[in-house]
């Protein structure tokens, strides 16, 4: 059994971040969340669309083989081109589609580190990724923040830092009261942490607690997987991942080593079935992460 979950984590969950599964048979679902405010679901991380008066604005792009379908459940929207794609971090899950979407053009948008990682090899659960064509790298990027002024909206783009990866950016519409978290948030399951990519769990807690100085009861969350939440998902989700963070850094200092921590079963109660991993890997995730030395990265 333990052997069936290690090869299954091997041939799936590794390649869906880095390569496309077979998406033959993968319908993009479109669900209107908001005024102007749309979120598109296929396969990889939910992409977030503004349409309206001043053109479309998608926010990721799953994989590249979707792109096609991608547009045409944008058109089914708003017949207007995408003007501006952003990425919310750059995993291929989410960047896949930049060069067929920036090639039909879109200008694409992201902080400094997705076109930093996206120019250059990665290794991402030891796959390693290639460079991405120079039609696939963001033309406009930022150390802090953006803000887009179209829709009768404004978005807001902000970096934040350490989180997921090191170049993750989450959304704020203020005015339709809608945040896309990109992957700080996984809704329902456990996370993937991409240490190698400058992510780590202190950087996610903090995202999630900036999030929820924003979130109100009625504002829409788009996490990065999993089904659209409201604020009370967004706390039971910081909570489980704190209360995991320091139970994990607890055991480290009491001088356990990684195999009795991972006895302990500690995450068994929050994996689910739609999960990336099995628990025990988030369990080797967040050893890795607090018993790392860091440099500059601090
Ligand atoms: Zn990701």
């Amino acid at each position: 059994m333990r052997r069936l979950i290690l090869a299954s984590l091997l041939f799936c969950a590794a390649p869906a971040l880095a390569q496309p599964p077979n998406l033959d048979r993968v319908e993009i679902r479109v669900e209107r969340v908001a005024p102007g405010v749309a979120v598109l679901f296929g396969a990889g991380g939910n992409i977030g669309l503004s349409y309206g008066s001043d053109g479309n604005v998608l926010i990721d792009d799953q994989y590249a083989p979707l792109s096609d379908r991608i547009l045409a459940a944008v058109r089914s929207i708003d017949p207007d081109p995408v003007r501006f794609l952003i990425n919310t971090h750059y995993h291929g899950d989410h960047t896949g589609g930049n060069e067929a979407i920036g090639g039909a053009g879109a200008v694409i948008v992201a902080h400094d580190n997705v076109r930093r990682r996206l120019s250059t090899q990665q290794l991402v659960l030891g796959n390693v990724v290639p460079p991405s064509p120079a039609g696939a790298l963001p033309v406009v990027t930022f150390s802090q923040s953006v803000t887009f002024h179209l829709n009768g909206d404004e978005l807001r783009v902000f970096h934040v830092d350490h989180a997921h990866t090191d170049g993750d950016s989450i959304i704020y519409w203020t005015g339709a009261n809608v945040l896309h978290m990109g992957d700080t948030f996984f809704n329902g399951m456990l996370p993937f942490i991409d240490i190698d990519g400058g992510g780590s769990i202190d950087g996610v807690l903090r995202a999630l607690d900036q999030a929820l100085n924003i979130a109100t009861d009625r504002t829409v969350i788009i996490p990065g997987h999993g089904p659209i939440a409201r604020r009370s998902d967004l706390v039971r989700y910081r909570d489980m991942l704190s209360g995991l963070r320091d139970r994990v850094a607890a055991e480290i200092r009491a001088g356990r080593s990684l195999e009795q921590i991972k006895a302990l079963r500690l995450a068994d109660p929050h994996g689910g079935p739609t999960d990336f991993f099995p628990p025990d890997f988030f369990i080797e995730q967040l050893y890795r992460d607090l018993t790392m030395v860091r440099g500059e990265m601090g």
